[in-house]
């Protein structure tokens, strides 16, 4: 395993370093010409779908460059797109949707006209996708299926335009091999969005109702029946992305200035064993997790793919997530009751609803036992 990076990494990764010192606009500016941002990116040569491959107009990265890219991003907190699209939906099309399929779909994915959201899960089908009950069935001339069920957990579906899907098109047989993928237009009369408020107080998900909507065949991606296989392929990159390595380093970076803020006796809270250890324990853990990272990446560069290793990602960088917003919660002291009004130190403002938000990092894309037992099996092989 060679995890040093070559003489070619290095430039690619100074490369990276000029481009964002020289286009990413700065102060309030990087929302307000977030566009200008993005075209830049787009111009340079397809930076702005990092992952795409070449013949869709992506830049065609190799894993290691993708990885330099990925860390230069976050650590100078670039504008995130919607991930839904570009780096969830994308991907399907490509490899498994027609050709009219990818010329209707990509371009409002790549330029964000177009808003995306993933209905998988429904009440019953969490962790146990494949129980999902969403019924789609084909009319007698064979040009529609007809769809009624019900969604939930829908993050942004307040805001899609679209909602890829997936939907049972049979109920004998095996489970997953009855599920189909479909893309579904939100504006549709059969369509209602209900909010759920969580316990962050904010507005991310929602439940989607589905009666009687009709859906053209030619939304359906692929085989019927095969949609399981569609959506099974994604989730391991998915998994690796919501680590969120990086971010954590800055937001521990970030949770240490905190706390040196904080006067505890003659010095700062940072000085106080207890907190100090859990500093320390926690950057140990990140770094171990960088270099699983880095070992995944040999393993990719070699030809290989991410395999269960992403499974430890998701789980331990969850974890330290919410480790980070504890730390925040414990450094805002009393501040942190006063839930989102300006009183205390700048940064308790959003503690309690950072904390109570980072609840929801190990249960979603697969939550934290379904990880365990992916390791246990995958990984340690234990029955
Ligand atoms: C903030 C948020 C955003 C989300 N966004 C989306 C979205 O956009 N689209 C979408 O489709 N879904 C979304 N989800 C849903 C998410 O994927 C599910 O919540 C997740 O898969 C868990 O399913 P569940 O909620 O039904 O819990 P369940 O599967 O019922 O699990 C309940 C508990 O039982 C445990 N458990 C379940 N099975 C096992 C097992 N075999 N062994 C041991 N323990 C087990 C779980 O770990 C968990 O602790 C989102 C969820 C959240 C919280």
């Amino acid at each position: 395993m060679d995890i040093e990076f070559s003489q070619e990494d290095l430039d690619f990764e100074k490369e990276v370093q000029d481009f964002i010192e020289n286009n990413l606009p700065k102060g309030m500016d990087l929302w307000t010409k977030r566009g200008e941002w993005f075209e830049a990116l787009r111009k340079k040569g397809g930076w702005d779908v990092s992952k795409w491959p070449v013949e869709f107009g992506g830049p065609g990265f190799t894993p290691t460059q993708r990885y330099i890219f990925d860390n230069e991003m976050a650590k100078n907190s670039t504008p995130p797109q919607l991930p839904f699209g570009v780096g969830m939906l994308a991907p399907i099309l490509m490899n498994y949707g027609s050709k009219e399929q990818q010329d209707r779909f990509l371009p409002g994915i790549r330029d964000s006209s177009v808003n995306w959201c993933q209905g998988y899960s429904e009440p019953g089908a969490g962790s146990d996708l494949a129980n999902l009950k969403t019924k789609a069935e084909l009319t007698e001339d064979g040009k529609h299926y007809i769809v009624n069920g019900q969604k939930i957990w829908t993050t942004l579906a307040h805001i899609a335009h679209w909602m890829f899907c997936l939907v049972r098109t049979s109920s004998t047989g095996v489970k997953q091999e009855g599920i189909t993928f479909l893309l579904i237009p939100m504006d549709d009369p059969g369509i209602e969005v209900k909010p759920i408020i969580t316990l962050g107080g904010s507005h991310t998900v929602n439940e989607v109702y589905i009666t009687d909507v009709k859906v053209p065949v030619e939304n359906r991606i692929g085989e019927e029946g095969k949609g399981w296989t569609y959506a099974k392929g994604l989730l391991i990159h998915e998994r690796t992305g919501l680590a969120g390595i990086q971010n954590s380093v800055l937001a521990l970076e970030k949770a240490k200035e905190n706390a040196s803020s904080i006067k505890v006796g003659d010095g700062t809270l940072l000085d106080v064993p207890v907190f100090k250890n859990k500093i320390g324990a926690l950057e140990a853990e990140l770094l171990a997790l960088e270099f699983t990272e880095l070992r995944s990446l040999a393993q990719v560069s070699a030809g290989g793919d991410p395999g269960p290793e992403s499974s430890i990602m998701k789980l331990k960088g969850t974890e330290i997530q919410q480790r980070i917003s504890e730390l925040n919660l414990e450094s805002s002291g009393i501040y942190a009751a006063a839930w989102g009004n300006p009183v205390g130190p700048a940064f308790a403002k959003g503690a309690t609803s950072g904390y109570l938000g980072a609840r929801a990092t190990t249960i979603y894309g697969g939550a934290s036992e379904v990880q365990k037992d992916v390791i246990s099996k995958n990984v340690l092989g234990l029955g």
